[in-house]
């Protein structure tokens, strides 16, 4: 038997490299201070939303964003999604991927570097590492040091509020799906449903985890939306650029000083790597890695100001720009970068659809009848010679009150009709109904024509008996025994 070649033992690569752990530095600038408002802003929506009212009247929920699933509907402050109307979230979903791809077209992975949930739990995560461990050099010195008493005790204080915050999301999400104060005192009181701890329990592990220990692992190897990006990306989309024809050769401030003219403006400091929360390297170009956070600007242009360089090293521009600047010519304006033909493509089919579920919810009835004929027997023979048909009607009162309607028959002369509730010899061409709020009421209704009726096709129209009057009609056919 050969033995295995001894390259493949020796090669510096292997098909596994161990990560590197990430111990970004504390750093101040615009893009920080961005970035924590960004996350402040987002939180706040997260955590805070179940807890908003909205009056609906006595008949509905009073939580503003609801999604009911026990009564299927989805509650939007004052937008009440039906079931039979999942179009509207379907176009909902659609709208914030169309939104993604605009936002990618403007301004580059800004929805990676600011408002994934990943990289906001990620930063808060960080900022808790911080805040119990010191800063990075103090990190990474306590990364390196022996599991002694004190540094156990460290860790169990840091994963435990990394536990008490990824608690809190889990335990938020379900806020969404429950009436949120009475979820909470059941949730203690351990009178929830098991979905509502099975479902905490996931989201407290899953945001642990992921926010805790595997960071940005979950940008560079499971997330497919940067793979997705860097299709969509060119040489005129906005990004966080290197300008190496500036920064290039890179060298101390003291080489510098002894060889002026021979050292480009970059100091070789490394503080734009020390931010990074990615550990990337910028002056290496972009990568999948680059979250585009822009921290790694705040680092370079601090250094940049304490050496008395102008700033811009690393910007935020187009690979164009940056090859156009190599050759001294100027940027293009920003709304030119901005405003490109994709992005306002992208904002034309995002704001028709944006404006097509407005118009859809603005004119849509909340009254709403349909029906069905029973097939077996399709019709009645009565002894004077009138023939029944039955149907089962389904009215659907969408208002968040009760109503009243009336139903008539249009067409098919001579026909009376009456409901299971009511006497035959009350029948009518038209009944009076009580419909329950935010529901659908289901009615057997009884058509009795005259003798001789051919069959044929009839309406039964619904009309709300209030200041409303919104009205609605289902087609329906009437056998006889001369045929369908
Ligand atoms: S922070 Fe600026 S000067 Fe320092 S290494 Fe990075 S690019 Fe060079
Ligand atoms: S390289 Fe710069 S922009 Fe990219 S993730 Fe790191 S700090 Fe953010």
């Amino acid at each position: 038997m050969n033995s295995p070649d001894p390259q493949l033992h020796h090669s510096p690569l292997g098909t596994y490299q161990a990560r590197k752990k990430v111990h970004p530095k504390r750093i101040d600038g615009p893009f920080r201070r961005f970035k924590w408002l960004v996350m402040f802003v987002t939180l706040a929506i997260y955590y805070g939303t179940p807890w908003i009212r909205w009056d609906r009247g006595p008949y509905a929920p009073d939580q503003a964003v609801l999604i009911d699933l026990a009564h299927r509907r989805f509650y939007m402050f004052s937008i009440e999604i039906w079931p039979h109307e999942f179009y509207f979230v379907a176009g909902l979903l659609i709208m914030a991927g169309i939104g993604l791809f605009l936002i990618t077209s403007m301004v580059g992975r800004a929805w990676c570097g600011y408002t994934c949930p990943q990289t906001v739990w990620t930063d808060l995560f960080q900022h808790v590492d911080r805040f119990v461990d010191g800063d990075r050099n103090k990190r990474m010195r306590l990364d390196a040091a022996p599991w002694t008493a004190s540094k156990i005790a460290r860790r169990l204080f840091k994963w435990t509020i990394y536990l008490v915050i990824a608690f809190w999301t889990g335990g938020a999400w379900i806020m969404y799906f429950a009436d949120a104060p009475t979820l909470v005192r059941e949730f203690w009181t351990l009178e929830a449903p098991f979905v509502a701890y099975a479902t905490v329990f996931i989201l407290t592990m899953t945001t642990f985890i992921f926010g805790g220990f595997m960071r940005e692992q979950v940008c560079i190897y499971m997330c497919p939306w940067p793979r997705i990006q860097t299709a969509m990306m060119d040489e005129k989309s906005l990004t966080v650029t290197y300008k190496d024809w500036r920064g290039e050769p890179r060298g101390s401030v003291k080489k510098a000083e002894k060889n002026p003219g021979e050292f480009g403006d970059c100091i070789d400091c490394n503080q734009c790597v020390a931010v990074c929360p990615t550990g990337w390297d910028i002056r290496k170009g972009p990568d999948i890695s680059c979250i585009t956070c822009a921290l790694c600007i705040d680092a370079c242009d601090k250094v940049m100001d304490d050496v008395g360089r102008p700033r811009g090293l690393i910007d935020y521009l187009t690979l164009e720009d940056s090859e156009g600047e190599t050759r001294g010519q100027d940027h293009r304006p920003t709304w030119k970068k901005i405003l490109r033909p994709r992005s306002v493509l992208y904002f034309l089919v995002w704001s028709g659809i944006g404006l097509g579920l407005l118009f859809a919810l603005g004119t849509r009835d909340h009254l709403e009848i349909v029906g069905a004929a029973d097939r077996n027997p399709p019709y009645m023979l009565m002894s004077d010679g009138s023939i029944r048909n039955n149907y089962t009607v389904k009215l659907r009162n969408m208002e968040s009150r009760p109503r009243q309607a009336r139903i008539s028959i249009e067409g098919l002369d001579g026909a009376l009709m009456w409901s299971d509730t009511m006497n035959n010899a009350d029948a009518a061409r038209s009944i009076d109904l009580d419909l329950p709020p935010d529901a659908t009421q289901t009615v057997r209704v009884y058509v009795m024509a005259p003798r001789g009726t051919q069959p044929t096709g009839f309406s039964l129209g619904a009309v709300s008996l209030d200041e409303q009057a919104e009205s609605d009609a289902v087609e329906l056919r009437f056998v006889t025994p001369e045929g369908n």
